[in-house]
């Protein structure tokens, strides 16, 4: 693996397909705080008291009080230049240009972003706890009552919670399966199974000829840096404005 502090000038070929992985690093430069920088606490609460089921079936009103902060703290944020460098690279690249998102926040789709899965789901959406009912937009704040569905079930923040499945698996597979770079952003390399989609690419790159380039931008080391061929030691939006050229 190397380690570089300065921009090694990735070149895409034309025909690369780009998987990209995003955590909270990406969106620190935007205001919003990484779950890290807040010594394991988000605003003040332990995850388990605000972001399990078990959370949401003891007391309700507190895990909606938490994500209303939460929404109320993303609503007022605005990309920073590592989203847009992505909106960029996805226009140039159309559909070889896929990004899977650990954050919960909007900054992507706000920069321009479309070919994207929010995997931990999005904090402005809400969904019903017991109908099919798909998730929809919601920006409310919480009041005093936890809001209700018209099926009379309770209405959630649409947020995969920690013991919960992450979202759309199958497409990130397929997406896996053809990539042949991966460029991960921000992320710790701790929360799975995010943390293991470099090894499952690295695994391809041993049973084929082609290989795929790994590759990891964010201010310190990930716990998984060994699975990269390179990382590049900077902020998302000072590395990655100049990192990328597509041939
Ligand atoms: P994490 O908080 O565990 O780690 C953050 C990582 O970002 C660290 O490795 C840190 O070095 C790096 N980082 C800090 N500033 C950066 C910058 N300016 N540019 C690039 N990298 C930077 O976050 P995680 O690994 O994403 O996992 C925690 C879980 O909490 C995930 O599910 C995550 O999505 C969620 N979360 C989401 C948000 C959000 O939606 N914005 C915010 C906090 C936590």
């Amino acid at each position: 693996m190397m380690i570089m502090s300065a921009s090694p000038g990735l070149r895409i070929g034309p025909s690369d397909k780009v998987f990209v992985l995003t955590g909270a690093g990406i969106s620190a430069e935007s205001g919003i705080p990484t779950f890290r920088d807040a010594n394991g606490l988000w605003c003040g609460y332990r995850v388990e008291d605000v972001a399990s089921p078990g959370a949401w079936a003891r007391n309700p009103q507190l895990v909606w009080r938490f994500y209303s902060m939460r929404r109320r703290g993303a609503l007022t944020c605005k990309p920073n230049a590592g989203h847009v460098a992505l909106a960029a690279l996805e226009h140039e690249l159309d559909d070889r240009f896929f990004l899977c998102t650990q954050n919960v926040d909007n900054l992507h789709e706000q920069a321009g972003s479309r070919r994207l899965v929010h995997m931990h789901g999005e904090l402005l959406k809400s969904r019903c706890d017991s109908c099919d009912r798909q998730p929809f937009e919601d920006t409310a704040l919480f009041e005093s009552t936890v809001p209700r569905c018209e099926c009379g079930g309770q209405l959630r923040p649409h947020i995969v919670w920690f013991g919960e499945m992450p979202l759309e698996m199958e497409r990130i597979a397929q997406e896996l399966e053809r990539c042949t770079m991966m460029l991960v952003i921000g992320t710790s390399g701790l929360v799975y199974p995010a943390a293991g989609f470099v090894s499952m690419v690295r695994e391809r790159q041993a049973s084929t000829d082609g290989g795929v380039r790994t590759i990891y931008v964010g201010p310190e080391e990930p716990a998984n840096s060994r699975a990269f061929d390179q990382c590049c030691l900077g902020t998302a939006a000072q590395v990655l404005p100049g990192l990328i050229t597509v041939d």
